[in-house]
């Protein structure tokens, strides 16, 4: 364990980050990269008819990831890379690659996480029990449902892989694993941790990916991986998570009742539960982790609406002369736009943030207080709805750095609220990688895989 270092990489909506951290979880190096926009004239890629896409030439992100990917492990000092035990990636939720079954090769443009196939909604709603995660129009399976009934080709050698699936394929070079918490929205129940048969009745379940817990070992690294880049010879790949779970493992609020509020330009809760919760009315679900759930619920409030309203200085100068000793009886919902989800499940709701007083410190106080009132009865619900109720809230995100703010939160929600030591995504792939490296390793079962040169 002396010296051995683990490697977590984030694979954002924008750019990709990487964590390198020791045992006792002390960051040794980092660093991002924004992706390069490589451009690929898609009637030559691949040919479809989806609403989604607007112009003929579009990025060419299997290109820009492959390229981020070992950019980033490029970026990692030459000195530390011989002391890396194993690595781990996260990937945004819902992004889909098809790939060819023995080259690994995309047969067809990825799809991306907020991309949407209302086509195949209805065959998938037609299949799936009522309000399932899948049941979205940019859910995996939706995506996959419209790839098959959209494109003829090698129907039967393709792999449905997510974004992290597919980069770590890029290291160990074994097609076909997945972790559960990506594999969520593909229809997996991570509870008897198998598809559903509703799924494995339907003729593209042949594609879908095995399905290990996250942080879990898949193989050692490809050897000319290995030997170009300076790992050592038992560096082993781990199953990743998405980006978002992979930042609520960062801030290491594990156990039963300890949650992560996030408040960036939106409000998301996560807390960690010994019941499974999950309620469509309200846009709440859970992932597994371990032996715990996850349950998330995200509100359109947060920080988006304070933007439009005060400039990130004014809203520092004005809290500073905030009492958050004082409740203020100003009552909003602050939206950006008509409706919310969660807490409240109303498509119709009408932002509210009137009236307004003379003063800015008194109007500033309302909204934050507001804020705090929806967080606290987002954590209600939770409780309602069966979680574990939560006793202790880390919060991340541009709101946490708001000291008022933080103290008017604990009034309200009667908790301890305290910023999150660490937040990065990549941080917590790199805690994956740790748990990964950390069960005792039979190295005699890990079989090394195939290369596949041309993907290096
Ligand atoms: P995003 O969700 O876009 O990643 P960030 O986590 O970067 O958001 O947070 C940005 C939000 O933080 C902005 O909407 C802004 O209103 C809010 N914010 C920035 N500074 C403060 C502050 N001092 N107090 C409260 N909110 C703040």
């Amino acid at each position: 364990e002396e010296g051995k270092l683990y490697l977590g990489m984030d694979f954002g909506t924008s750019g990709a980050r990487y964590a390198l951290i020791d045992k006792n979880g002390s960051i040794q190096a980092e660093g991002k990269r924004e992706y390069p926009l490589y451009m690929v004239i898609l009637g030559h890629y691949c040919t479809t008819s989806s609403s989604v896409l607007k112009s003929e030439e579009s990025v060419d992100w299997v290109k820009s990831w492959r390229t981020t990917l070992f950019a980033l492990l490029e970026d990692i000092p030459v000195s530390l890379r011989a002391a890396v035990a194993s690595i781990s990636v996260d990937g945004t939720s819902a992004t889909t690659l098809i790939v060819d079954s023995t080259t690994g090769e995309p047969l067809c443009r990825p799809f991306l996480y907020n991309e949407s196939c209302p086509e195949a909604l209805p065959v998938v709603k037609s299949i799936a029990p009522v309000n399932h995660t899948v049941c979205s129009g940019s859910s995996t399976l939706c995506k996959l449902v419209y790839w098959w009934n959209t494109f003829n080709s090698a129907k039967q050698s393709a792999i449905l892989l997510h974004q992290a699936d597919w980069l770590l394929w890029l290291l160990h070079g074994k097609l076909g694993v997945s972790d559960y918490n990506n594999a969520l929205k593909v229809g997996y129940d991570p509870e008897t941790e198998s598809y559903p048969p509703w799924l494995l009745a339907q003729p593209y379940s042949c594609v879908l990916p095995t399905v290990q817990s996250p942080g879990s070992t898949i193989g050692f690294v490809k050897e000319i991986i290995r030997t170009h880049l300076g790992f050592p010879e038992d560096c082993v790949i781990c199953t990743g998570t998405t980006d978002s779970i992979a930042a609520f493992i960062a801030a290491r609020a594990s156990r039963p009742g300890q949650a992560v509020t996030s408040l960036g330009s939106t409000l998301a809760i996560k807390l960690s539960s010994t019941q499974r919760v999950e309620d469509a009315r309200f846009g709440v679900y859970s992932h597994r982790l371990d032996d715990k759930w996850l349950v998330g619920g995200a509100s359109n409030t947060g920080g988006a609406v304070l933007r439009r309203i005060f400039t990130d200085e004014q809203l520092q100068k004005l809290s500073e002369q905030i009492n958050s000793a004082e409740a203020s009886l100003l009552d909003y919902y602050p939206l950006q736009d008509i409706g919310e989800r969660f807490p409240v499940a109303d498509p119709n709701m009408e932002p509210r943030l009137h009236p307004r007083p003379a003063s800015d410190v008194e109007y500033l106080h309302g909204i934050l207080e507001s804020i705090a009132r929806i967080e606290a009865k987002g954590y209600s619900l939770l409780e309602e709805l069966g979680a574990t109720p939560v006793e202790e809230v880390f919060t991340s995100g541009g709101g946490s750095k708001n000291e008022k703010w933080i103290a008017i939160r604990e009034r309200v929600l009667g908790l301890p609220v305290r910023r999150a030591l660490q937040t990065e995504a990549a941080y917590g792939a790199a805690l994956l990688a740790m748990k990964g490296a950390d069960i005792s390793l039979n190295t005699d079962e890990l079989v090394r895989f195939g290369e596949c040169v041309n993907n290096f």
